[in-house]
C-alpha cells in the first residue's frame, strides 16, 4: 500500500485522461470495478452522494463534517519537507484555510496561482499550518458560478480513474444504453417499484431536493427496485439451473433390497422422525434419472451419518458405487470406522483411500475402486484426484461440504462419467439408459453441520434441495457453556482432573494462530490449502509450537492422567492411532488443534475446554462445542478467554454462550461476518450480491423468490432480458 503511494507521489507529467489513454488500460482499470460491457457502467451505481449545492462560509466549516467551500487562492508553492507536496491557502470573506496534495500534477500547481477562484469539496482538519483539507476534490470558477441543482453522486472507483472520468463515460453509457423495462408493467405496479429507467435515473442524477439520507442510506425507492432487480436475477438464474440439472441423466437407483433394509434392522438405535423423512426425501431423489443434488443438513450430533450409510447402501443395491468423501484425515477415518462397522456384517466390500496414505496401499486402494471390487469409498479428496477412476460410481458423499474448493466439486461431476482410467471433465448426457453410470453423472449428497441460514438457502443455496434433521436422538443434553477467563485456569484444571476420575474424557483445545491475527478467515480445512498467505507456514510452527507446550504442560499437570496429543501436522497414521485410542477410553486427556473440530463422535467425553476462544469463529466454536454432550453424561464447554476483548469477540462469545441452536448461532454468525464464509464452495461460482443485503432486504428476497417462477412461466422473454441485463456472461459460473 504505502509503497505504491509513494509511487505515485510525483507524477512527471500530467497522466492522459481515461478517455484518451489507451484503451487497454481503461479497460484494465474498469475490468477491476467489475464494469466489461457498456451497459455495466449504467449497472455502476453510487457509493453515496455529496452535496455540493451548497456553500459554507469556511469559518463554519466543522471538522468532520464533508463540505463545500469557495475561496480565492492567496498564496501556493511546492513544500518539499516533509515530503513534496503542493500548498494552497484560500480565502473567504469569514476566514481561510488550506489545501494540501501530496500527489498532484504541474497543470495543478499552475492552475491554483494567487487570485484564482476554487470551489474545494472536503472534510476540513487541524493542520500544522491551520485548518486544511488534504486532496479535496475542486474546480476552478468564476465569482457567480451557479451551484448544482442536485446532489452528487460519488461512485466507486479505483487508482488512475478519477471520478469526474468515470462520471463521463456512465453519462454517456446512460445516453447510449437500451434502458426498457424488463419487468412487466403490471408486476412493477403491483410491488409499486418504480420503473427500471426512473431508477436508474434517479440514482445517477439524483433530482433537486431528493434525499441524501434515503439515497446514501439505499432504503430510496430507486435503490429497492435496483436491489429486487438484482436479487430477482439470481433466483432466475438459481431456476433455470436447478431446471437444467433436472434435464441431465443419472442413474434411477429405484431397487429397494435386503442392504438398506438390513443396516435398519441391526442399528442399535431408531431412525429419529427427521431421520427418516430425510432418507426418504433421499431415497426418492435416488429413484429418479436425474442427478440428485441434496444437501443433508443436521446440527453436530443429529445423526447425519446413518442417513448417508442408508444412501450409500441403496447405490450398492443398484449395482453402483457410492463414494464418501470427508475434508480431514481424521473425519474421513472416522467415517471409516462408522461405515466398517455398518457395512461388513452386510458384506459390502468398502475402500479407504487417503492423501497420507502409503504410495502401495494407494495404488492398492485405486485399483479396487476401478476393478469395482470396492462398493463403498471412503477417504478425503484423494478420492477425486485424477487418476482415480471408479467402475461406476452412482452416488458421491460430501460430508461438510463447505469445506471443499471448486475444482474439487467439479471433479466430482466428472467421475460418473470417466470410463476406466479416463479423466475427461465434460459430462456426457447423451445416455438414456438408466442405471448405467456411464454415460451418467452420480447424485450427490453434501452434508452440512453448519446450519446454512435461511437467507442464504433462499438465495445462494436456492438450486439444491435442502433436507433438514431437526431433531437430536432422544437422551441427549444440552451441554453447559461456561465462560472463564484466563486468569481462572487453575479451576479449569480441577475440573479436567474431577471428570477424569469419574471415568469420563475431556478434549483440550489450542487456537489456531493467525498470520493476520484474524482467526475467522482462517482456511481451516486442509483441503483449502490453495489459498495459502505469506506467513501462513509460520502461523502454524507458532501454532505447532503452542499444542507441544500445552501438551507437554498438561501431562505434567496432570501426572495421573493419560494425556494425548494430536494435530495437523501428525502423520495420518499417527492421527488416527490417538483418535483410536481416544475412543477406546485410552487416552483421558486429548490436547489438540481445531482438527477434531468437525464429526469427531467419542461419547465418553463430556469436557471440552477451549483456549483462546476469543480467537475462534462462531461456527467452529459450536462444532467444538458438539463434540460433547453425545453420551449419558452431562457435560460442559468451557471457553477459556484472554482479556481484554474486542467488540467482535465478546459478540461472538456472547452468541455462543447464550445459544446451544446452531441455527440461531449460523444467523448471527452471518450477522457479524457477512455471507462470504458460508459460501464456501459458491463463493468463487455464483455471482455476490452487490445491492442487495440479504438480512435487511428480506422482504425483497422474498418477492423476488415469487416472482422467478412466475415470471418464468408467464413472461419468458422478459425473463431472459432480466438476465442477460444483470448476469450477462456471469450465470455460466454457477454450473457447477
Ligand atoms: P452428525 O450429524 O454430527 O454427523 P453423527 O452421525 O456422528 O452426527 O451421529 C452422532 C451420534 O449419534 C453417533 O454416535 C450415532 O451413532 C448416534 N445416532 C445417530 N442416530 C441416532 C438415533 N436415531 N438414535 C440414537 N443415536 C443415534
Ligand atoms: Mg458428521
Amino acid at each position: 500500500m504505502r509503497a505504491a503511494a509513494v509511487g505515485r507521489a510525483r507524477p512527471r507529467k500530467p497522466e492522459p485522461s481515461p478517455a484518451q489513454s489507451a484503451p487497454s488500460s481503461l479497460k484494465a482499470k474498469l475490468a477491476k470495478l467489475g464494469i466489461r460491457r457498456e451497459f455495466d457502467l449504467v449497472l455502476h451505481l453510487p457509493l453515496r452522494y455529496e452535496d455540493e449545492t451548497r456553500l459554507t462560509p469556511i469559518a463554519e466549516a466543522r471538522e468532520g463534517v464533508p463540505v463545500q467551500v469557495e475561496g480565492t487562492v492567496t498564496e501556493s508553492r511546492i513544500a518539499y519537507r516533509p515530503r513534496r507536496q503542493l500548498v494552497c491557502r484560500i480565502e473567504d470573506e469569514s476566514g481561510s484555510l488550506y489545501m494540501r496534495f501530496l500527489n498532484f500534477y504541474g497543470s495543478q500547481a499552475k492552475a491554483l496561482v494567487a487570485g484564482a477562484r476554487v470551489r474545494a469539496f472536503g472534510e476540513v482538519r487541524p493542520g500544522f499550518f491551520g485548518a486544511e483539507m488534504i486532496h479535496p476534490r475542486y474546480r476552478m470558477v468564476r465569482a457567480g458560478t451557479p451551484l448544482p441543482e442536485a446532489l452528487t453522486p460519488v461512485y466507486p472507483t479505483t487508482a488512475g480513474l478519477p471520478q469526474a472520468a468515470l462520471r463521463r463515460l456512465i453519462e454517456r453509457a446512460l445516453a447510449q444504453c437500451e434502458l426498457d423495462e424488463t419487468l412487466p408493467r403490471e408486476i412493477t405496479e403491483r410491488l409499486g417499484v418504480p420503473a427500471f429507467r426512473d431508477a436508474i435515473d434517479a440514482l445517477h442524477r439524483p433530482r433537486p431536493g431528493d434525499d441524501a439520507r434515503a439515497l446514501t442510506g439505499r432504503t430510496h425507492p430507486a435503490w429497492r427496485r435496483m436491489k429486487l432487480d438484482e436479487l430477482l436475477a439470481q433466483q432466475l438464474s438459481m431456476r433455470l439451473h436447478y431446471r437444467e440439472r433436472k434435464s441431465r441423466t443419472a442413474p434411477a437407483l429405484k431397487a429397494a433390497g435386503a442392504l438398506t433394509a438390513g443396516l435398519l434392522k441391526r442399528l442399535p438405535f431408531r431412525l429419529t422422525r427427521a431421520q427418516s423423512r430425510a432418507w426418504a426425501e433421499i431415497e426418492r431423489d435416488l429413484g429418479e434419472a436425474h442427478p440428485m443434488h441434496r444437501l443433508l443438513q443436521g446440527d453436530v450430533g443429529s445423526g447425519k451419518t446413518v442417513v448417508a450409510a442408508l444412501a450409500a447402501l441403496r447405490t450398492v443395491e443398484n449395482g453402483l458405487q457410492a463414494a464418501v468423501m470427508a475434508p480431514t484425515e481424521i473425519l474421513a477415518e472416522q467415517h471409516y470406522r462408522k461405515f466398517s462397522e455398518w457395512l461388513a456384517p452386510l458384506g459390502v466390500p468398502l475402500g479407504w483411500l487417503s492423501g497420507g496414505q502409503k504410495k502401495k496401499d494407494r495404488a492398492a486402494a485405486a485399483a479396487d475402486i476401478a476393478s469395482g471390487a470396492t462398493r463403498v469409498a471412503v477417504g478425503t479428496h484423494a478420492l477425486f484426484q485424477q487418476g482415480i477412476a471408479f467402475e461406476a460410481l452412482g452416488l458421491a458423499i460430501v460430508d461438510e461440504q463447505h469445506r471443499f474448493g471448486v475444482e474439487q466439486r467439479l471433479a466430482l461431476r466428472a467421475k460418473g462419467s470417466d470410463s476406466k482410467g479416463s479423466d475427461s471433465k465434460g459430462s456426457d448426457n447423451k445416455g438414456s439408459g438408466s442405471g448405467n453410470a456411464r454415460d451418467a453423472e452420480p447424485h450427490q449428497l453434501m452434508m452440512s453441520a453448519t446450519p446454512i441460514p435461511r437467507t442464504l438457502s433462499m438465495s445462494y443455496y436456492a438450486d439444491l434441495d435442502v433436507s433438514l434433521i431437526d431433531e437430536l436422538p432422544p437422551g441427549r443434553k444440552p451441554v453447559t457453556t461456561k465462560l472463564i477467563a484466563a486468569e481462572r485456569r487453575d479451576e479449569v484444571l480441577a475440573r479436567v482432573r474431577d471428570a477424569c476420575r469419574a471415568g469420563r474424557q475431556a478434549y483440550w483445545v489450542c487456537p489456531l494462530i493467525e498470520d493476520n491475527g484474524l482467526a475467522d478467515d482462517a482456511p481451516a480445512g486442509e483441503a483449502r490449502a490453495a489459498g495459502r498467505r505469506p506467513g501462513r507456514r509460520q502461523a502454524e510452527a507458532l501454532q505447532l509450537q503452542n499444542v507441544l507446550d500445552t501438551h507437554a504442560r498438561l501431562a505434567a499437570e496432570f501426572a495421573e492422567l493419560r494425556v494425548g496429543l494430536v494435530h495437523g501436522r501428525l502423520a495420518a497414521a499417527e492421527k488416527a492411532a490417538v483418535m483410536a485410542d481416544f475412543s477406546a477410553g485410552k487416552i483421558q486427556l486429548l490436547v489438540a488443534t481445531t482438527v477434531i473440530e468437525v464429526g469427531v463422535d467419542v461419547p465418553n467425553a463430556s469436557l471440552m475446554i477451549i483456549e483462546h476462544a476469543e480467537r475462534f469463529g462462531l461456527a467452529q466454536l459450536h462444532q467444538l462445542r458438539g463434540r460433547v454432550g453425545r453420551g449419558v453424561a452431562d457435560s460442559a464447554c468451557i471457553l477459556l478467554y484472554q482479556k481484554p476483548l474486542g467488540e467482535i469477540a465478546r459478540a461472538r462469545l456472547k452468541a455462543i454462550y447464550e445459544s446451544g441452536d446452531g441455527f440461531e448461532i449460523a444467523r448471527q454468525d452471518l450477522l457479524l461476518r457477512g455471507p462470504g464464509e458460508y459460501l464456501g464452495v459458491r463463493q468463487s461460482g455464483a455471482p455476490l450480491l452487490r445491492f442487495a443485503d440479504l438480512e435487511r432486504d428480506l422482504d425483497l428476497l422474498e418477492t423476488a423468490r415469487d416472482l422467478a417462477p412466475q415470471l418464468l412461466r408467464q413472461h419468458p422473454q422478459y425473463a431472459e432480458r432480466h438476465l442477460e441485463r444483470w448476469l450477462a456472461g456471469k450465470s455460466e459460473l454457477m454450473k457447477v
